[in-house]
């Protein structure tokens, strides 16, 4: 797992996603003495390579004038190993000035859209859609890479056909996101994929996937049969990512991930108190996380699909329950559900027209930027 850290510059947000669960209207913004101490921290923290994801809330909220200073200030004081940035955003605030200062660091966009105009307004509000391919084109237009992810709910799960028809005829690429339950809502499942509908759809998607071969990339269906190929995991949800993931929020608090940031309960240190790993994981929260990889090898460990599942994510677990763990990711349903499939397939003529391809010469087993998997292991028969 390569190292990444997640800055959280707000979790202030324009927009009013019904299912949203990590925004929060009073937020503040990070200060760029918070980022110099974030980089001082990091200095002696550790000395790999990193990639750094500007999440939030809503990262644009911070402005230009942040990300001038900021980047050059993290790319030159991290000068001693490679630096990487990502950032996450609904694009809104997106301006040609804002544009050109991330294209200068090459920094892949990754936005949300829940497929056609009906379906993605209904659940994320009236006037997103719109606003949200305004700055895509402000985006591409300025020379960066955009991204959608697809975020299926209880509700736009009946619309999959047409979601995938829409990714199919405009954008060529689909990241899936199922709804988790929103803890700031008085009805927290109002919106949640059930997670076996989530297995269901993993296994749509996977054959309607091939039947549109070199159309279309549905990047979840990549990472899960390379994980199953490879036997070891390729994004976070599939490994262990404790102590190789870390979130730094508004004020300089550390946490595990960007998932629980905001919450006083997951602070495991701040970076002005420069912490070494050792005291992150003294923390109430770091000993949880450890608990938590514990409780994998135990509740897992008689599971076939162990090795490049690793119990999911740990905030699917511990967060609903109120920070007990009471056992694994709850969409390790879902999980079985496409593994078990993707293994029922494998080396036959499993795909209809489409066979695996079982050379691995070659083939980047830690790239998960570049083609997908099943481009550079299946071939047509
Ligand atoms: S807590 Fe979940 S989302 Fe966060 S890094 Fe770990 S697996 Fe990924
Ligand atoms: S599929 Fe379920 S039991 Fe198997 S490793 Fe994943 S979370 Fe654990």
């Amino acid at each position: 797992m390569p190292f990444h850290v997640m800055l959280i510059p707000t979790l202030g947000c324009p927009s009013k996603c019904n299912y949203c669960w990590s925004s929060d209207a009073g937020s503040p913004i990070m200060d760029l003495d918070t980022v110099k101490k974030t980089v001082l921290w990091l200095r002696k923290f550790r000395k790999d390579d990193v990639t750094f994801t500007f999440h939030g809330g809503e990262p644009l909220l911070a402005g230009a004038g942040f990300y001038k200073k900021a980047l050059p200030m993290i790319a030159k004081g991290l000068s001693d190993r490679n630096v990487a940035f990502a950032m996450q955003t609904n694009l809104w605030l997106m301006t040609p000035e804002m544009a050109k200062v991330l294209a200068k660091y090459s920094i892949p966009i990754g936005s949300s859209l829940d497929g056609p105009k009906e379906i993605n307004d209904m659940q994320r509000g009236k006037g997103y859609y719109e606003r949200t391919l305004k700055g895509a084109r402000i985006a591409r237009e300025n020379g960066l890479d955009v991204k959608f992810i697809c975020t299926f709910t209880s509700r736009s799960i009946g619309y999959k056909e047409a979601i995938f028809d829409y990714f199919l005829e405009n954008g060529g690429t689909l990241k899936l996101h199922p709804a988790l339950p929103s803890l700031k809502s008085d009805d927290p499942g109002e919106w949640a994929l059930d997670p076996k509908e989530y297995g269901e759809l993993l296994v749509y998607l996977l054959d309607r996937y091939l039947e549109n071969w070199g159309r279309v990339e549905v990047m979840n269906i990549d990472h899960l049969c390379k994980g199953v190929f490879m036997r070891r995991g390729v994004v976070c949800t599939f490994v262990d990512c404790v102590g190789d993931t870390f979130a730094v929020g508004p004020d300089g608090n550390i946490y595990p991930c960007y998932r629980f940031v905001g919450m006083p309960d997951f602070v495991m240190g701040n970076v002005s108190d420069g912490p070494a790993m050792d005291d992150l994981m003294r923390s109430k929260a770091g000993k949880l996380m450890e608990g938590y990889r514990k409780s994998v090898d135990k509740n897992c460990r008689s599971c076939a699909h162990i090795r490049y599942c690793r119990g999911g994510c740990p905030y699917n677990a511990i967060v609903p329950t109120s920070g007990k763990i009471k056992g694994v990711d709850p969409h390790c349903v879902a999980y079985k559900r496409i593994f078990d499939e993707i293994i029922a397939r494998q080396g036959q003529e499993m795909f209809g027209s489409v066979h695996i391809e079982t050379a691995m010469a070659g083939f980047d087993p830690v790239s998960v930027g570049g083609p997908g998997v099943m481009q550079i292991m299946i071939k047509r028969i």
